[in-house]
Formats: structure tokens, sequence, C-alpha cells
């Protein structure tokens, strides 16, 4: 499968057929898996076959999901887990101990913030934050005690950008591991593993999902690594259910035809809402105004499904802008078949001082529409009359 192209590995690999001869990979709901005899439950224990024991190791569903994952990311093994914080939380757990460090990127996920700068300080593990702009921070973070740089590009939701090469490059000459949460750009638009990065991590309830259904996450790498993860993650156990598992495989399937079509309806919204005169600022890697727009052309292959923009009348208009949606859901998720609108300021990212959320680029006005999979006419139409109504 390896030397087939994305969509085919992404449709083609499949688990071995049971006896049945299905199509359509069975759901393998079981927490456990017989033994042939004591022999060979004893050889599997001690790592001398190869074999399900446990659904908190393995299941064929999630290991369908993840070997697929691994194809499409160019990565050699991988993990699935219940949940993106999940593979978060325990990409970094497996690899820091107390006393270590790590140098993050100042714009990551909500959640991904709280683990940082609230829980790992619990265990002696401190963190210093990068600006997003900042290349030469990365190096000047970095202390004898720095194992990890962690970042997200796009970021969320200011969709700045981070050179994954430049920032490895610079990970490999003090023997630090560069973990890359790829969750806006999907393996589809972007493979940081093939520039450089050592750890992939995603949150699965996003675009691979793809429907808002269910939760999921993912950690890929060398296999040396994952071996790491895989010890803290069986005995720790957050562990995806074969169900979801199963759906996470199918999204994949669609995953490449999707991110086409989010991608082709956000850069045709980015268009139009730059020419709109009650919008300010327009953020979208493929437009040439972002201002990181040939980084996005070298790393990225589409400009992704999302897009950022201020409504001209700031806090008050941005409000207004949201309550004249007709169509648009209001929901603080993204990467679904349905047009998502978000004001960061207040949902997302509320926990943050005003100053923080400045620092990463959430302005009180700013509003993140994660485009969807609706006709691109009538996208545009509600969002048009949304902007027009909501002039004061
Ligand atoms: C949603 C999200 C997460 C968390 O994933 P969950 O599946 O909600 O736990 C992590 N990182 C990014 C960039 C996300 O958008």
């Amino acid at each position: 499968m390896k030397n087939k192209e994305f969509e085919t590995k992404a449709i083609r690999h499949q688990v071995e057929r049971t006896q049945q001869k299905e199509h359509s990979v069975p759901i393998f709901a079981t927490s456990s898996y017989l033994f042939e005899n004591a022999e060979h439950a004893r050889a599997l224990f001690a790592k001398e076959a190869e074999g399900n024991v446990y659904s908190r190791y393995s299941n064929p569903n999630n290991d369908e999901f993840i070997d697929k994952l691994c194809l499409l990311e160019g990565a050699e093994a991988g993990i699935s887990t219940a949940s993106g914080m999940a593979a978060m939380f325990v990409s970094i757990a497996s690899f820091l101990k107390q006393g270590d460090h790590i140098v993050a990127c100042r714009s990551v996920f909500g959640s991904t913030h709280q683990i940082l700068t609230q829980l790992l300080p619990r265990w002696g593990i401190t963190h210093t934050y990068v600006d997003v702009h900042d290349l030469d921070g990365w190096e000047k973070a970095v202390t004898s005690n720095t194992k990890m740089f962690f970042f997200e590009t796009p970021s969320n939701p200011a969709l700045d950008l981070i050179d994954i090469e430049k920032v490895s490059s610079i990970a490999k000459k003090h023997g630090i591991l560069v973990n890359v949460d790829n969750c806006f750009a999907t393996p589809y638009l972007q493979n940081p593993i093939r520039s450089g990065a050592d750890i992939v991590t995603h949150s699965a309830t996003k675009f691979i999902d793809g429907q808002g259904r269910m939760l999921g996450g993912a950690i890929l790498g060398r296999k040396e690594l994952i071996d790491e993860v895989m010890f803290m993650s069986r005995h720790t156990g957050p562990a995806m259910s074969p169900f979801n598992g199963w759906v996470l495989s199918k999204s994949l399937e669609t995953l490449a035809v999707r991110m086409d079509r989010h991608c082709s309806n956000a850069l045709e919204l980015a268009i139009f809402l730059s020419a709109h005169n009650q919008v300010k600022l327009v953020k979208y890697p493929f437009l040439e105004s972002h201002p990181q727009h040939d980084l996005a052309k070298k790393q990225m292959k589409q400009g992704g499904g999302i897009v950022t923009f201020e409504v001209a009348g700031g806090l008050d208009q941005g409000r207004r802008f949201l309550d004249f949606l007709e169509m648009l859901s209001l929901s603080a998720n993204l990467g679904d078949t349905r047009s998502i609108a978000t004001h960061p300021a207040s949902t997302t990212h509320s926990k943050l001082s005003e100053e923080e959320r400045l620092s990463v680029g959430i302005t009180s006005g700013l509003v993140r529409i994660s485009t969807g999979l609706e006709n691109i006419k009538d996208i545009i139409e509600d969002v048009n009359q949304a902007l027009n109504r909501s002039k004061s």
C-alpha cells in the first residue's frame, strides 16, 4: 500500500477479512481476545508472539484506523486515543519527567494551554512560550532540560503558521523532540514528519471525523518513540472505543474529497470577505494577503477549512453578526460538514486574559468560520446578509 496515492491508501487499507468475507469491515466490539493455549498466552504476554490481548492495548478497528493514518502521514507507528486531548497529554507525558522543560508556541489549543500551565507544573515540568512569529525564540528558549518543542500550525484561531522544517532543524541540533498538533491541516494538507517533526498528534474529532459525531485522537511517530507512548497508554488507559475506530477509519476514506471541498469553499469565502465593506481583516493561509503566504504554499497543499476575520465594528458588531446568522451553526466545534461560526474571545479562548488573547492574535471582534460542505453560494449568502444587518 505504501506506493499507492493518498486516496487509494485511505480507501484500500483494511484489516484482514474474517471467515464471513465481508466487504465492509465489521466492528470488533470485544474487550479481550482468546488465547490458543497456555503457551500462546505466555508468548503474547512475553511479547514473543504478536496478537491482540485486550482492547486497552489493541483492537482491529483501532489498528486499522491508526495504521491507515500512519500511511497517510508517513509515520512508522501510531496509537489511537479516546480524544484529541488524550493524544496531546499522553504524547507529552510519555517523554517528560520531573525537572524537564517544554517549549511551546503561545497559540496552542485551550486545553493544551491548561496542561502546560496548570497540570504539568504539578509534576515539576516547566514550559516557555514562544510567539508564533518569533523563529529565533525557539533556540533562545532552550535550556539544558528542554525535552520537547510543541506547536500547532496553522494556529487556532489566528491561522498564523510556523515553519516546521526550520523549527525541527533547531530541535535536531539540541536533541529535542518536535511534537506537532496537525489537527487543522490534516494529513491530506500537511505532513510534519516529512518536514522533520518527530511526533504528530491529532484531534480526530475535527476534520478526520468530519461530521461532528464523535471524539478521537492519534499519536504518530517512529517505532521507538511510539513504543514509549504505548507503555504509557497501556497502563493509563486513554484507549479509543472500537466503534469510534471503525467510524474514523471509514471517515478517512473520504478525507481527501472532503478536504478538497472544505478548502475550495474556505478560499471562496475568504475572497468574498476580503472585498466586503463590513470586514476589516481576513486571514486565510492561501490568500495572497496572508503575511506567510509563501510558507503556506511551501508546507501546505491547500489552505484548510478555517477562515478568520474581524468585523469592522469590533466586539458589538461581531456579536450582532453571529446573532443574525440564519444557516451557519453557532458552536465551538470545527471541521464539520456544517459551517460553524465561533467568537473565540468570549468562548474557546475566554480563559485567557485580554493581553494573552491579543498576543495570540485574538481581537475582540475576531470571528472564526469553519467552512462546511454546504453549497458555497448558500454559505456566502448567509454570511453576507448577517454582515449587512450587523452594521449599526
Ligand atoms: C479540538 C482540538 C484539540 C482537542 O481535541 P479533542 O478531540 O476535543 O479532545 C486539540 N488541538 C486542536 C488544534 C484542536 O482543534
